[in-house]
């Protein structure tokens, strides 16, 4: 077996003939940039491709290499890349004012749109991004309730801020990341996802619980999923300490399906944030939920109930170019079949990337619910038998692909013309098709041959 050393192996040689402009754009940026980079999710050794155009599911590097694109955008692309109508909307726009310090009307043909695609939304309010939409979300659950703790799980991600960082990729003993506050960290409950008893005891133990906040189909978009009985579960437990329940459906928003994760399932969240397919690829989140959480917002409710308002700026709240965007996304989402279509298209591929390392014999996996899927390098070598059940496993096992083999596997899969996101994994559009499907498939045999050659698979 290799070492798995990206100094000396032949796909990253290849890799670097065929992404010459995207070497020295790479060089230059380490000079500007930490680690040349914007997202930590887009490290990657040897470095990144500088992406210039895309269209639909695909996308093309300065070097002129086209990819089949799964990192969609972070999630934000359920219908791929520039889709024309939410293109010609935002260029209406643009050409209207991007920014016109007041009111407008599209904020309120948005907030139409999502109270009526998302369940538990009787009010809400816009936000420039998913970090904003959670932080709003825990600062109107503790100004509701009185309560300080948060209740999270490990591994779920809810974006950057000081609340949410202890226990997502590390310090699952819940000390605080470095430079976040240790008080912070204290006064957040860390518990492993998916166990209904520790759940059950913790809210037992701790009477100062304000807010329960997850991801609803499991912690990056269901790498660690979770059972819909944990759901329901959840719903119930907290209703009965009054701690308020937060969906983070910035991922599953109008992409499990139109009403999101919460519709799928049919539980209502006190909150949910929002963001990604919200704004139709351009920035922008929400939170929304109970009117009566949602007042702690509200000029007039304070007033008359006497109460502090919690304060909330923001210079690209709604921003109109966002909105417009995040119109014309809503509109196709609600009227269409897009969710399904990409929901359809991942069950595809997870199959067919399966058969392929059935017949290669790899013991890997790919797996994953809805639009999304995951590739599982099985670490500890186990024997995945007939049928795999990634809720028979902990969550530590599920995130632990080893990190240099995992940039291998996603640079052979670069050199073949995938672009998958940093941890193997990968979002669906409805544009995905039969092209696609096919090129990918075949990507994949060819990536598995290259790490094959190198000593990184085992041997048939
Ligand atoms: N929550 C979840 C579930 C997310 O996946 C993300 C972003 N990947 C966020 C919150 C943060 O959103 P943003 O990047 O817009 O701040």
């Amino acid at each position: 077996m290799s070492t798995t050393d990206l100094s000396n192996s032949k796909i990253v040689a290849t890799y670097r003939e065929r992404t010459s402009r995207s070497q020295a754009l790479a060089a230059e940026a380490k000079q500007l940039l930490p680690s040349g980079i914007t997202h930590d999710d887009r490290y990657l050794k040897p470095y990144g491709i500088y992406v210039e155009r895309a269209k639909g599911p695909r996308k093309w590097d300065v070097d002129g290499n086209e990819y089949v694109d799964y990192y969609g955008g972070h999630g934000a692309l359920l219908l791929g890349h520039n889709n024309p109508t939410v293109l010609s909307a935002a260029q209406g726009a643009l050409e209207r004012g991007t920014h016109f310090g007041a009111n407008h009307p599209g904020e309120v043909r948005w907030a139409t749109l999502v109270r009526r695609m998302v369940p538990s939304a009787e009010r809400l309010r816009f936000t420039s991004s998913g970090t904003e939409a959670t932080l709003m979300a825990l600062r109107l659950a503790r100004a509701f309730t009185g309560k300080k703790k948060i209740l999270r799980f490990m591994t779920h991600f809810h974006g950057w801020h000081d609340h949410m960082t202890a226990g997502q990729a590390a310090h699952f003993d819940g000390t605080p990341t470095i430079g976040t506050i240790a008080e912070i960290a204290a006064n957040t409950v860390l518990l492993k996802p998916g166990d209904i008893a520790a759940l059950r005891q913790t809210f037992a133990e701790h009477g100062d619980i304000a807010a329960v906040i997850l991801e609803p189909t499991g912690s990056g978009f269901g790498r660690v999923p979770l059972s819909p009985d944990f759901l329901a579960a959840l719903r119930d437990v907290s209703a009965k300490h009054g701690a308020i329940l937060i969906f983070d459906e910035v991922v599953t928003g109008f992409r499990v399906s139109p009403g999101g994760a919460q519709a799928k399932f049919g539980i209502k969240p006190d909150l949910t944030a929002l963001a990604k397919i919200l704004a139709g690829g351009l920035p922008g989140g929400a939170v929304c939920g109970r009117k009566e959480i949602l007042d702690e917002l509200d000029f007039d409710a304070a007033t008359s109930k006497g109460r502090e308002k919690i304060a909330h700026p923001g210079t690209y709240n709604a921003n109109p170019v966002s909105a417009a965007a995040g119109i014309a996304a809503l509109e196709i989402v609600e009227s269409t079949d897009a969710c399904e279509k990409a929901n359809r298209y991942a069950a595809e591929l997870r199959d067919r990337m399966n058969e392929v390392l059935a017949q290669e014999r790899v013991p890997w996996v790919v797996y994953g619910t809805f639009s999304g899927f995951h590739m599982f390098l099985n670490p500890q070598r186990r024997d995945l038998g007939d049928g795999f059940d990634p809720l028979a496993l902990d969550h530590a096992e599920l995130t632990a692909n080893p990190k240099t083999l995992l940039q291998k596997v996603r640079v052979a899969m670069l050199v073949n013309g995938i672009d998958l996101n940093g941890r193997l994994s990968g979002f669906a559009s409805a544009t995905h098709g039969r092209d696609e499907m096919e090129q990918t498939v075949d990507a994949f045999r060819a990536a598995l041959h290259m790490l094959r050659e190198e000593g990184e698979l085992p041997r048939r």
